[in-house]
């Protein structure tokens, strides 16, 4: 924590003063602190968690690395305060997540000059991009949990089981097995609902011979993990087998090719094009992947126009699909870990066909 102060400084050198952190995943980057209010005010020489009775306690045992201080009813006083006694001035402002009304309230503190282009909402993003050891850690913790949960699914799953028994099960595995709470809301989908990429788990039941797409994670110490994984409750059709084939021939391609300098434009192409050239390639409506860390959807971005290269630390999601309206759809998603001369497959179940 006492490193990332440090860099977000570093970041802000010769533009701003300080920085005024209000949203909820940074503050918890920063801090280690987990709460739904409260501010981070970072100076070069010293940090400070202001936060309300409610997390005191919390805050007192967690944020090592800053001062905790009790937020006051006059909190913009308070954060003034501050500001004097650090001969601060300006301070930057989190564009990507700040409200206008909170920053109407800011303004009210006349004599600050605020950054409110997207300095700091960038340099927080940056950091968070990269992983350290210790983050990847809890990610591999939380995929870990998972891929139990998908391990303890796959020896019950059968027909007359419903999407939402599916996601139920899935759901209090992780969370019974140490994950703090799920990543995102569990997509379960069978029959001709897996062609909807994120449709929402109903009473549908599992028929035999029915294809069957789970895409669900875990969340430890406020990491997430993503996987999806499309399997078969009885025998595939020929077509499923085939569709099947082409999004796991398209998926191994991006996972050899991903590495340090490949740009997300670069990747997403390379899936891509094996999709089109099947002939399925506007059957491939979304990017091929995304970033994963505090938050499930988080930078870099593998999809079209998407320039930057990857980098060491990056934690990105590989995960193509074909969906046929009316019949069936599969995805097969893996995220990796870019290294130094690679990548590191956090996903650890296979990507074939599993039929039970
Ligand atoms: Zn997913
Ligand atoms: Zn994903």
């Amino acid at each position: 924590m006492r490193e990332r102060l440090a860099q977000l400084t570093e970041a802000l050198h010769g533009k701003a003063d300080c920085a005024i952190v209000t949203d909820d995943i940074n503050r918890r980057y920063l801090t280690g602190m987990k709460s739904s209010a409260g501010y981070v005010l970072v100076f070069p020489e010293e940090s400070y968690l202001i936060i309300d009775f409610r997390y005191l306690e919390k805050a007192r045992e967690t944020a090592h690395h800053c001062t905790v201080v009790e937020q006051q009813p006059a909190v913009l006083r308070q954060i003034r305060e501050l500001m004097q006694q650090h001969g601060a001035k300006t301070a930057a402002v989190e564009s990507m997540s700040l409200t206008l009304e909170r920053m109407a309230g800011f303004r009210k503190m006349k004599d600050v000059e605020f950054l409110t282009d997207n300095t700091l909402s960038q340099a927080l993003y940056d950091l968070r991009t990269v992983k350290t050891p210790e983050e990847i850690t809890c990610i591999r913790a939380a995929q870990q949990i998972a891929e139990d949960a998908l391990g303890s699914l796959l020896e019950r799953l059968h027909p007359g089981m419903t999407e939402r028994e599916v996601a139920l099960h899935l759901d209090f595995y992780m969370r019974s097995h140490g994950a703090e709470d799920i990543s995102f809301e569990t997509i379960a989908l069978t029959g001709a609902h897996t062609s909807m990429p994120h449709g929402v788990p109903d009473d549908r039941e599992i028929r035999q011979g029915d294809l069957v797409l789970m895409d669900f994670g875990a969340v430890v110490d406020g990491y997430h993990s993503d996987m999806t994984r499309t399997v078969c409750v009885g025998t595939p059709s020929e077509e499923m087998r085939e569709i099947y084939h082409i999004v796991r021939t398209a998926q191994n391609a991006a996972l050899a090719l991903a590495a340090p300098g490949v740009t997300g434009e670069e990747l997403d192409a390379c899936a891509r094009d094996i999709i089109t050239d099947a002939g399925y390639g506007d059957a491939f409506g979304h990017a091929l992947g995304h970033g994963v860390g505090m938050e499930i959807h988080e930078f870099p971005v593998a999809g079209r126009t998407r320039k930057l290269p990857l980098a060491p630390g990056n934690v990105v999601t590989i995960e193509p699909g074909i969906y046929l309206p009316g019949k069936f759809g599969v995805r097969i998603e893996d995220f990796v870990q870019i290294t130094e001369n690679g990548c590191d497959n956090l996903t650890n179940v296979p990507n074939t066909l599993i039929c039970l």
